[in-house]
């Protein structure tokens, strides 16, 4: 048997920092903004005899990331200059870290099933169970820099354009150690690290606006020794991060197995035909001259300033899945819903403070019962409500109050949950609190049993049939007649009531 070809991958990240103003200057920092040229200086568009400073706000953020990722954080640091002429850098250098990064040697835990297999979306709790694993990929470096404007060009014209707006933006980028080996590993990284990010504060890092931007170097090699890598550039959204890692394995495996070469190369991302194409073959190594940037003093991070900053690290995804299983027992499925919409999950929690000081805390099942009830309204209804909507508290009409006192409805058998749909529909579109719909529409449970039963024998009456059947054994036939009950009391029936006085009064 042949032996196999074993995918080595490292990922170099870009993520913008959401920092309120550019990385040296006092601009703007916008990616929204539409205009071109608007938010520049001259700073950002390096005119002679001005001055870079620093933006704190930044540098915080990157050692934030570098300690929410387990790395070490540099005591000595300083900003170098990486030469290269491009007209979206109008310094003809990008101000980078060369040789002191701020963060190095860290790494982030994605969850793995058996050898290398990524664990679906759905389970991601520290718990390992089975056949889960955790597997560290390393991180090399963190490092912070500024970014580039951005070059247009015009279709059929014979000019470019140069936008500056994003000139000097701080960006920080992410090296990884060559520890991934499929596609769905890298995919299931950058998304946990996209989270943390997010969850930091240190970036939006959305993908598809290019504030995260995932790079990848990958090669092949039946033996211990690394192959010839490539790099993949322009990858603009998770999913094909991971097509163009499994379509790259693919195709550099045939090329060994064939006995050709694979060349080093950068190599784009065809959308249309899901391929990789060759966009240009590594000149020798690039000759950045390096050298430190003699406009911006040295930095040197006390063991209290880093201090200072870890204490303002909020909860991570990976502690907030294990403390959602602990005090709440949710699917691992929705707690991922939660986990991965931080909105939505610290509205549930608002919720769920709301409930705790009625339900007995020692009485644990019926804790369980309640925070269930919550959490399935939460993710079901409110989620088809949404209709694909990111959730947003601050247009999300029902308060967290008006919220709790609903599921307390549902569990105290007030209201059907059938009326429960409307309810929640009504409070979603209105804001008013729930006992107000229920008793505005006269929604209430019925309580009146002689109403009821009256309304049961003339549905009995009318529907020979059925009862027939169900005399002769069928059980759905009582399913259709209480069905019937239900629609004449509009929902406002117990089901439960309904089926048994059916029952006791077709004996
Ligand atoms: P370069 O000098 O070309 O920038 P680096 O050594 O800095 O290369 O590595 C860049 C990225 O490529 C890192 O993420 C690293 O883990 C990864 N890498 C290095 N060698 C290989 C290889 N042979 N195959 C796949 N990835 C690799
Ligand atoms: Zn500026
Ligand atoms: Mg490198």
């Amino acid at each position: 048997m042949k032996s196999k070809y074993t995918p080595t991958i490292g990922l170099e990240i870009h993520a913008e920092l959401n920092t309120k103003s550019k990385m040296f200057c006092g601009c703007k920092n916008d990616p929204d903004e539409k205009r071109p040229n608007f938010n520049i200086c001259p700073v950002c568009t390096a005119q002679p005899g001005t001055l870079p400073v620093a933006n704190e706000e930044a540098v915080k953020k990157v050692i934030k990331a570098g300690l929410a990722l387990h790395c070490t954080i540099t005591s000595e640091s300083k900003f170098d200059r990486k030469n290269y002429f491009y007209p979206d850098i109008p310094k003809g250098y990008q101000v980078s870290q060369y040789d002191m990064p701020i963060c190095s040697n860290g790494y982030l835990d994605i969850q793995v099933e058996d050898e290398g297999e990524v664990k679906s979306q759905k389970s991601k709790v520290k718990n390992p169970t089975q056949n889960l694993k955790f597997k560290k990929i390393g991180i090399t470096r963190i490092h912070l820099e500024e970014d580039t404007g951005s070059s247009i060009h015009p279709e059929g014209a014979d000019y470019s354009l140069v936008n500056y707006n994003r000139a000097g933006t701080a960006l920080m980028e992410l090296v990884t150690e060559p520890d991934v080996t499929s596609g769905k590993e890298a995919r299931e990284f950058a998304e946990e690290l996209q989270l943390i990010f997010k969850y930091l504060g240190a970036s939006d890092a959305d993908m598809e606006k290019g504030l995260m931007r995932v790079e990848v170097n990958i090669s092949v090699s039946k033996t211990k020794k690394f192959g010839t890598k490539v790099e993949i550039k322009n990858l603009n959204s998770f999913k094909v991060v991971e097509k163009a890692i499994d379509f790259e394995i693919t195709r550099q495996t045939e090329l060994l197995e064939a006995g050709e070469k694979v060349v080093q190369e950068t190599r784009g991302w065809n959308d249309k035909k899901e391929i990789t194409f060759s966009q240009r073959e590594k000149e020798s190594a690039h000759d950045y001259r390096y050298f430190p940037d003699p406009d911006l003093p040295p930095m040197h991070f006390t063991k209290e300033y880093i201090a200072n900053i870890k204490a303002e690290i909020p909860e991570l995804p990976e502690n907030k899945r294990e403390r959602f299983k602990k005090e709440y027992g949710l699917e691992e499925s929705q707690i991922e819903i939660f986990v991965t919409q931080k909105d939505l999950s610290e509205y549930f929690e608002k919720v769920i403070s709301e409930l705790d000081e009625w339900i007995d805390q020692k009485n644990k099942s019926e804790f369980k019962k309640i925070t269930k009830l919550a959490s399935n309204y939460l993710i079901s209804d409110v989620q088809g409500l949404l209709s694909g909507k990111e959730f947003d508290e601050s247009e999300f009409k029902i308060t967290p109050e008006n919220f709790a006192e609903f599921i307390k409805m549902i569990h105290k058998n007030e209201i059907s949950s059938k009326v429960a749909k409307m309810v929640l529909a009504e409070m979603y579109n209105t804001g008013v609190d729930p006992s107000n719909i229920v008793e505005d529409n006269n929604w209430g449970q019925m309580k009146d049993d002689g109403q009821l039963e009256k309304i049961i024998t003339e549905v009995i009456s009318k529907n020979p049939k059925a009862v027939a059947d169900y005399t002769a054994g069928n059980k759905n036939s009582l399913q259709f007649l209480a069905g019937q009950v239900m629609a004449i009391t509009r929902g406002t029936a117990n089901p439960q009531q309904v089926q048994e006085i059916l029952k006791k009064v077709m004996k």
